[in-house]
């Protein structure tokens, strides 16, 4: 595989990203503050004084009828600093109330009556709103006029004029006043900035550098999380991760140590049974065959456990695919341990198959044969001294149920779960027991791609039930 060099692309890290995007949020937020507070405050002031009058207007109108009406005008006219004047339909004044002491643009030398009732008169609606300078106050005012109707008929007029008061010295004022919130609130701003996004990006920069000490084989590293939950669930994670690497490096560990030492014995007696016989037995036939003998043995042996390493390797990447058939089962049960029965009983063996009725399953009768061999030889192997191995059929509604049981020693529980291991051997495993160490990963192998329940029931002194089911 041709390796491309890695470009790595340098990113800006998590802190001044959380960083700039808080001054960034800072910023906008006082940017909008600005442009409301300061271009805006002139039109936005114009339009609420124009419509919190037009609501006194339409309040005066629907009073108008009340026998208190002259005590609301008033009021009212007192307490929104508002002039009214009320002029029955022949333009004669009925009511007028001056907040302004004759400044007011209604009354006066200049009264500005005259003007608004010709501009009234001329409007379609009946309605006239304006802003006019008022010399008399030094300031512009809101002049409102309106016709008061009963039905179709015009019943008199009502003139409002308020002060508006000047916005450009407010606006000043705000501005200062926004100045001096907005430097304050930018160092608060920075400041909170730097601090969240150091307690956001801590636990992760600690756990970055954990990571980096695990990627160097410290299977120890602690990974500590941080106040908040993410980064916690990202420790957790991470040392289960760990836990698991730590395990199978372990695991590797054991399986390099093993099948070196398996391939290192069988080497070291071929060599020697050689030696042996060029030296010493050559001439002698019944010593050479002897030697002979043990040097196919060990070959065998190397065989089996390369071939076994081999299998594994091709059960796991996917490139052995089961090829399937449908065969009697009880058949090819009894085929099988009648095979067993010529070697096994010669070492004192003693295999009792239990069969059901005969039923057709759907497996790799090859790799089933295989996983069923590897059962009934670990039976033998670890069986106890009464030398016997029970293998049962029974046919179940969900499929047939096969079992192995020995009466060895029993696995302990915690080891239960491992054996299927890849890598696991016991640690009393004898070089007189037959076996790979990889027997039960090839039963697992086999039985997964099958996808069939497989077990192991076992009892400290009363032997070990290993079960599959192979479903119909
Ligand atoms: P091997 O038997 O060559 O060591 P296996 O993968 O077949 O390798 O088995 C893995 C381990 O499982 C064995 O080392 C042994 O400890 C345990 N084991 C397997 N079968 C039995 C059994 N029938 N009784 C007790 N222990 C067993």
């Amino acid at each position: 595989m041709k390796n491309e060099p890695h470009k790595e692309k340098r990113l800006i890290s998590l802190r001044a990203r959380l960083c700039l995007a808080f001054i960034l949020f800072t910023v906008i937020v006082f940017a909008l503050l600005w442009f409301f507070e300061v271009v805006l405050l002139e039109s936005f002031y114009y339009t609420s004084k124009i419509r919190d009058t037009q609501k006194i207007a339409i309040s005066l109108i629907e009073a108008y009828d009340d026998e208190d009406f002259e005590r609301y005008l008033s009021q009212v006219s007192l307490e929104n600093q508002i002039c009214v004047e009320v002029l029955d339909k022949r333009q004669r004044p009925l009511y007028e109330c001056d907040v302004l002491d004759d400044k007011c643009l209604l009354h006066g030398p200049h009264s500005y009556l005259g003007a608004l009732m010709m501009k009234l008169q001329n409007d379609a609606d009946g309605v006239i709103g304006m802003n006019v300078y008022n010399e008399r106050i030094g300031q512009d005012t809101l002049v409102l006029g309106c016709v008061l109707h009963d039905n179709t008929q015009v019943h008199g007029y009502l003139f409002l004029n308020t002060p508006l008061q000047p916005v450009g010295s407010a606006v000043s004022i705000i501005k200062r006043l926004l100045m001096f919130i907005t430097v304050l609130l930018l160092i608060i701003g920075v400041v909170i900035a730097f601090w969240l996004s150091s307690w956001l990006s801590v636990p992760i920069v600690r756990i970055t550098h954990s990571a980096h000490r695990l990627a160097h084989g410290d299977f120890n590293t602690k990974f500590i999380g941080g106040s908040y939950q993410e980064a916690d669930e990202l420790a957790r994670t991470l040392t289960y991760a760990e836990q698991q690497l730590s395990r199978v490096d372990s695991m590797q560990r054991d399986l390099i140590a093993n099948v070196s030492h398996d391939l290192r014995t069988p080497l070291t007696m071929l060599k020697a049974y050689a030696e042996m016989i060029r030296d010493l037995s050559g001439d002698n036939p019944v010593k050479r065959n002897a030697h002979l003998q043990v040097i196919i043995e060990e070959t065998d042996r190397l065989t089996a456990l390369v071939n076994d390493i081999l299998d594994l390797s091709k059960f796991e990447n996917g490139s052995m695919k089961p090829e399937m058939q449908t065969i009697d089962i009880r058949t090819r049960l009894a085929d099988i341990i009648e095979r067993y029965k010529g070697v096994s009983e010669k070492m004192g063996y003693h295999i009792h198959f239990t069969p059901d009725e005969p039923m057709q399953v759907t497996c790799d009768p090859a790799q089933i044969e295989r996983v069923i061999c590897n059962l009934i030889n670990n039976a033998i192997n670890y069986t106890g001294e009464d030398k016997m191995v029970y293998v049962r059929q029974i046919n179940l509604p969900e499929g047939v149920r096969i079992e192995v049981r020995d009466t060895g020693k029993g696995i302990e529980e915690d080891k239960i779960q491992r054996i299927f291991d890849k890598y696991y051997r016991s640690e009393n495993h004898k070089r007189e027991v037959v076996g790979t160490g990889l027997g039960l990963s090839i039963v697992k192998a086999i039985l997964k791609m099958h996808e069939f329940h497989y077990g192991v029931n076992s009892k400290l002194g009363e032997g070990s039930v290993f079960w599959f089911l192979m479903r119909g």
